[in-house]
């Protein structure tokens, strides 16, 4: 049984190179598709967004004398492309899903408003809400965080490579231990890093949990749906 009727799923671009160095791994992007299916069949209403990192990403190109604005636009683009791979890959295997550009793009997807996504969710399509907030200066987490509201989602899933939020970054300190639970102002006071403080701070003001787990491993996002504690819940 499902926890949930309607989800936002927030995949990072990072991720979707798997054991790439750069761009998309198809393993790792039909991994994910599979395990999308599978919650679908469950009855989950599904919204998506995905980051853009794997490709492009504002502040590096900055760093490297970029114009900001038009590097944010890069990575905006980035996850339209990251969103065609997903869409692509979900119809393959035979899951519905339609794509949404934060700015107009037609015929790459239809222009997003939250009615269509969410009207695209109810015939059992899933809702792929690609290029960010339209917005430079914000953040793919940002955009999940604005439309999980938008979209009505009970609840924001951020699939990660980590399986959860840790005192300290797991790959740097040894020692980090993981919560299974925290809430949005400990996020605050400890300052730690687990989605910028603008998404926080939209999901919070909001009342939006947050379950924050690792998507890398199959059968995780099921085993999420259907109320398994295996990552890390944010709320108050
Ligand atoms: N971006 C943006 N506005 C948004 C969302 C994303 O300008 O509303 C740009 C920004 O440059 C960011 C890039 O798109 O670096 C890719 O998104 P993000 O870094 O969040 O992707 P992820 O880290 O999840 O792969």
């Amino acid at each position: 049984m499902a926890k949930y009727n309607r989800i936002l799923l927030k995949l990072s671009g990072e991720s979707l190179m798997g054991e790439k160095q750069y761009g998309i791994d198809e393993v790792r992007l039909n991994e994910y598709a599979e395990q999308i299916k599978e919650i679908s069949a469950m009855g989950i209403q599904i919204g998506i967004v995905i980051g853009g990192g794997n490709i492009f990403r504002g502040l590096s190109g900055a760093a490297k004398g970029f114009d900001r604005v038009k590097g944010d636009q890069m990575g905006m683009l980035a996850t339209v492309i990251n969103s065609l791979a997903l869409s692509s890959a979900l119809t393959a295997i035979g899951q519905p899903a339609r794509i949404f550009t934060a700015t107009p793009m037609y015929p790459i997807g239809e222009h997003y408003s939250n009615l269509k996504a969410i009207e695209a969710m109810n015939h059992g399509e899933i809702a792929i809400l690609s290029g960010g907030t339209g917005n430079p200066f914000f953040t793919t987490d940002t955009a999940s965080a604005l439309r999980g509201v938008e979209i009505g989602a009970d609840v924001m899933l951020k699939g990660t490579r980590v399986d959860g939020i840790y005192t300290a970054d797991p790959e740097k300190d040894p020692s980090a231990t993981k919560f299974d639970f925290i809430t949005y102002d400990e996020i605050y006071a400890r300052g730690l890093k687990v989605m910028d403080l603008t998404a926080t701070t939209l999901c919070k003001e909001n009342k939006l949990p947050i379950i924050v787990f690792d998507m890398d491993t199959v059968g995780n996002l099921k085993k999420v749906m259907s109320g398994e504690n295996i990552g890390t819940v944010v709320g108050f």
